[in-house]
């Protein structure tokens, strides 16, 4: 049976065989093909896969990056009276 690459598109010779394995590049016509198209998946699975952060998350960050520029801008400010 003839089967069309379905990442560059060329039509390729497939033989079935019963109680065969397929072929490994199966169903690209090469290998090469096939790793592509597996690059793409993975990419694109993982930007979907990738945890947007958590609200919860943010506002810890945000906590935290507060918190440490205040204790920065306290002891610039301290410093500052120190050195007086
Ligand atoms: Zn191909």
């Amino acid at each position: 049976m003839k089967l069309k690459c379905s990442l560059c598109g060329t039509i390729y010779e497939f033989i079935y065989m019963k109680d065969e394995p397929l072929p490994s590049n199966f169903p690209f016509c090469s290998d090469r093909c096939k790793s592509i198209d597996l690059g793409k998946w993975l990419n694109e699975e993982y930007c979907i896969s990738t945890p947007l952060p958590e609200t919860e998350k943010i506002t810890e960050m945000e906590q935290i990056f507060t918190e440490f520029h205040e204790e920065a801008f306290a002891r610039l400010l301290r410093d500052d009276t120190e050195s007086e």
